[in-house]
């Protein structure tokens, strides 16, 4: 990089930790700027896993910070280091249907690839693999179920998007059935459900979400038994996803739970440990978060039914590490999934508990002495200092003693290496939190 790209792309990066640290991961570092040229910026990405977070989450965020750095207008471009790339895939994903306003869009992380099975939703997952595919006929309706968060909808959007894929000239229509009904609702306001009703009569595949939604709407439900008749009658394929079974849905009539479940009725049951820790690992991997082992297992085993609840800690995570800027840990992963406290803690109540701990004074603790018998328990102090406040590293090294920011740093990083190894450490840390945070109530 020529020197000029250097202080632009150092500036860039310090801008970003500044104004989107919940943006910054560690591997930023690794990233290249290859080009600064006629109000555009080119960074380069290692692998394909960043290429793609970036283009999702960094777009907005690189070329404010660009722009804050060069004073200029700047567009931000993110590619791949060529000899990293993966084989494109089809990206058609999205064909609008007649009428436009009923395809919704897909996510694009709610694919296939990235559902992960287990014998909780391992025939649910068969049967909706079979579907798209095309080889599925049989299951018609295919209608599935199971409490939230159990990936219903990442299910039904991974079908649409295998079957756009499959079947470039079919017509896919997917979207919830709050949309229908109210889509249904203004037709007729207009006087026009004849046209309403048209659109979906061209459907190869109508996938609807949230179909419970129809719960008490008579009208909507006698709309919706005329469409599901016509487009079974004519062969079409109907997926339907919902919180509760078909008897199980309240206030919905008779002839529609018997034609819900004419054809195959399946359960999306909750995770097990072992799919939820799979799961999380898929999900640090595509926020290009790294996650030690045991880190992923205490999240799998501290949320157990709904499978958002393990993304949001996990996200939980990094933000905090992102905040105090400390490695992904167990200590770390704690205290971010711990709930918050009511009263922010003191730096000297930390100092003041971890002398108590290793009973020595407080003005040893934040004395000048570099006997082992000090110097070890500072470093968990500050270490403490850091994970359990926002302070800055020379405000908590001001209170232990004035010490420098490199100093508070580098104890930082010891301990927290050190205890990840060592299990006694690491619950000596909990037990000077736990004592902190007591105090602090
Ligand atoms: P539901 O529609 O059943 O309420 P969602 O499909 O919205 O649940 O899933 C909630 C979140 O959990 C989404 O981010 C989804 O990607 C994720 N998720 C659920 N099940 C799985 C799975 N088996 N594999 C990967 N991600 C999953
Ligand atoms: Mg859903």
């Amino acid at each position: 990089m020529p020197v000029g790209t250097t202080t632009v792309w150092n500036d860039i990066l310090s801008e970003l930790k500044l104004n989107h640290r919940e943006l910054v991961r560690h591997w930023f570092e690794d990233l290249s700027l290859v080009a600064f040229d006629g109000g555009v910026i080119r960074v380069r990405t290692r692998n394909p896993a960043q290429l793609r977070y970036l283009e999702q989450h960094g777009q907005s965020a690189f070329a404010q910070a660009a722009q804050a750095s060069t004073g200029r207008l700047v567009t931000a471009l993110f590619d791949l280091d060529d000899k990293n790339a993966e084989p494109t895939q089809n990206n058609n994903l999205k064909k609008p249907g007649p009428g436009g306003l009923l395809a919704a869009s897909f996510n694009p992380a709610y694919t296939f690839d990235n559902f992960i099975t287990g014998p909780c939703n391992r025939m649910a997952h068969a049967v909706a693999w079979a579907v798209a595919e095309g080889s599925g006929q049989d299951y018609n309706p295919l209608f599935i179920h199971g409490g939230p968060g159990v990936g219903k909808t990442h299910l039904l959007q991974a079908i649409g998007q295998k079957y756009i894929d499959r079947h470039p000239d079919a017509q896919c229509h997917h979207l919830a059935c709050e949309t229908f009904v109210n889509n249904f609702m203004q037709a007729v306001e207009r006087g026009e459900p004849d046209t309403f009703r048209a659109t979906y009569l061209q459907t190869d595949l109508l996938i609807v979400d949230d179909i419970h939604f129809l719960s008490g709407r008579e009208r909507s439900q006698e709309e919706f038994f005329h469409t599901f008749n016509v487009l079974l009658g004519a062969g079409r394929h109907i997926i339907l996803a919902s919180n509760q079974a078909p008897p199980e849905i309240p206030h919905l009539e008779e002839r529609l739970i018997n034609r819900f479940q004419s054809g195959l009725v399946a359960l999306l049951e909750s995770p097990c440990l072992e799919t939820r820790l799979a799961i999380v690992n898929a999900k640090a991997k595509m926020h290009c978060i790294e996650l030690p082992e045991n880190v992923a297992q205490m999240i799998a085993a501290s949320v157990e039914d709904d499978v958002k609840g393990l993304e949001k800690a996990l996200l939980r995570i990094e933000a905090l590490s992102q905040s105090r800027a400390l490695p992904i840990r167990e200590s770390l992963a704690r205290e971010a999934l711990s709930p918050p406290t009511s009263r922010p803690i003191k730096v000297s109540a930390i100092a003041q508990a971890t002398a108590q701990r290793f009973d020595i004074a407080v003005e040893d603790l934040c004395g000048k002495s570099r006997i082992k018998s000090v110097l070890f328990p500072r470093q968990v102090g500050l270490y403490l200092a850091r994970l359990l406040t926002s302070r800055s590293l020379e405000e908590i090294g001001e209170v232990f003693g004035g010490r420098d920011h490199s100093t508070v740093s580098q104890a930082t990083r010891v301990i927290s290496a050190q205890a990840d190894e060592d299990h006694e450490l690491s619950l000596l840390l909990d037990e000077i939190t736990k004592n902190v945070k007591n105090a602090s109530i």
